[in-house]
């Protein structure tokens, strides 16, 4: 078998989104697994549309993502002279032909078709007339009046079109410019695609362009077109169903690898397997389980995978990740023996990077912030003694470890007779400024003992200063 060579083409008119990030993952994942080549192409020929904002902003969610790209990105509107060659080779062949005819025209014929209860399209009034390129003129690609077209889908079946609905077609506007579905095929053609997967609102155009690689005598890609992602109403996946685009996802705490792996979850299957590695997809990814009903978009199990994945990876995969969170609430943190001290202990309880970032973010401050009711409740003048205690003990240790702290707590149990709660939550408030943490042990070990030596003292202060 030749190389798998697939490809995403987004159009640059926005962010990237979630069923064009599905979509992009499938082509990847195929290309992959198959050893091939994903090739990225920039379909920005809607001038009105296109930004290069929108540009920058697929290109970082794919990066995001981790979906890279062997080839690209190219871009539609460099290519106009590559298409141009191609009409020019369809219209000496006899397979396209200029047409003049004039807006009013065309809708008289409309009009006539449905008089007529076809249905309204051109009626190929140029098709024979063998005319000269023109201001006015645009192309047409002449299509078989009779037969079908049949698209043999991998997700979808056999799909057949009747030709005769289909009307000869423009390929250029009278501007010179090549019409959408020539734009693709050509593309496509020439970057050597042979795999084609895209949301089945792109069905439509199927037929035309198989016409088109007829009409060239080229060989078909393989299609397979996909169900649209859907919200939790069944209704098509968009803006009022919550956030749509990649980079939104990012901010909100998941990690790419839990957003392919839920991504890919909405429309192909692997027996009951929900949960799964990057090269997990690659080595299991395959065109034969894509399947043929949509599935909905659930944000709850999108957070319950992520926080598989979280559970999943070690401190130092995920310090890059929680970094970034960091810093949208201020802190300048680094990928260092502290970070992954820190994120051992926020693991297990965070469901994603947000929440592990807000978890985090009382071990880099300089000075602890105590939450009033929890510093009114613990921070007691009743405590001082034991708080004292605490910080004269742990400055003391030689060994910083798990066991020397329980020792510690043991020690101080003995001498004023607390329970354990009595001391672990005031000591927790002292540290973290709230009655909520991790494990008291495994904190105070992520914090390091000078720093939990300095915020027991600043909690001693701040009671002395207030009796
Ligand atoms: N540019 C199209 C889009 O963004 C994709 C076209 C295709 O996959 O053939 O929807």
């Amino acid at each position: 078998m030749d190389t798998i060579i697939t490809r995403f083409p987004p159009s640059p008119t926005g962010y990237l989104h979630i069923g064009g990030a599905r979509t992009a993952l499938f082509n990847w994942l195929y290309a992959r697994k198959k050893k091939g080549k994903f090739v990225l192409r920039i379909e920005d020929t809607d001038a009105a549309r296109s930004t290069e904002e929108s540009v920058d902003a697929i290109l970082e969610s794919l990066e995001w993502l981790g979906i890279d790209w062997d080839e690209g990105p190219y871009f539609q509107t460099q290519r106009y002279d590559i298409y141009n060659e191609y009409i020019e080779k369809l219209i000496k062949s006899g397979a396209a032909y200029y047409c003049s005819c004039t807006p009013e025209e065309i809708d008289a014929m409309r009009e006539e078709a449905k008089a007529n209860g076809q249905k309204p399209m051109y009626n190929g009034k140029c098709r024979n007339r063998n005319l000269e390129k023109a201001d006015n003129t645009v192309v047409r690609l002449k299509t078989p009046d009779s037969g079908v077209t049949i698209v043999q889908d991998v997700v979808k079946g056999a799909t057949s079109f009747q030709n005769s609905e289909i009307d000869d077609f423009i390929i250029r506007r009278s501007d010179g410019s090549a019409m959408y579905n020539l734009a693709v095929v050509i593309d496509d053609l020439t970057m050597g695609i042979n795999t084609i997967i895209r949301g089945d609102d792109h069905l439509i155009n199927t037929p035309k362009q198989m016409l088109i690689y007829q009409a060239l005598g080229a060989e078909m890609p393989v299609f397979g077109h996909v169900p649209m992602v859907l919200g939790a109403d069944k209704s098509r996946l968009s803006k009022r169903h919550g956030a749509m685009s990649v980079g939104e996802y990012k901010k909100m705490g998941f990690l790419p690898d839990a957003m392919i792996n839920y991504l890919v979850r909405l429309g192909w299957s692997h027996g009951d397997q929900e949960f799964f590695t990057r090269d997990d997809l690659i080595e299991k990814f395959n065109l034969e389980h894509l399947g043929r009903s949509a599935s909905m978009f659930d944000t709850d199990k999108l957070t319950a995978l992520n926080a598989k994945h979280i559970q999943s990876k070690s401190p130092a995969e995920l310090a890059d990740h929680l970094l970034f969170h960091l810093k949208e609430l201020g802190i300048d943190a680094q990928n260092n023996a502290f970070t992954q001290g820190v994120i051992e202990t926020l693991q297990p309880r965070s469901k994603t990077l947000v929440e592990m970032a807000q978890g985090a973010v009382f071990y880099y401050l300089d000075e602890v912030q105590f939450d009033e009711k929890a510093a009114k409740k613990f921070l007691k003048p009743d405590v001082l003694d034991m708080l004292q205690k605490s910080a004269g003990y742990i400055k003391g240790l030689e060994a910083y470890t798990q066991e020397a702290l329980e020792n510690v707590f043991k020690q101080i149990m003995e001498e004023t007779d607390l329970k354990f709660g009595k001391i672990a939550q005031p000591l927790r408030v002292a540290i973290t400024g709230t009655t909520v943490s991790p494990g008291i042990f495994e904190m105070l070990l992520a914090l390091g003992k000078e720093k939990t030596v300095q915020r027991i003292e600043a909690a001693i202060r701040l009671i002395q200063d207030n009796s």
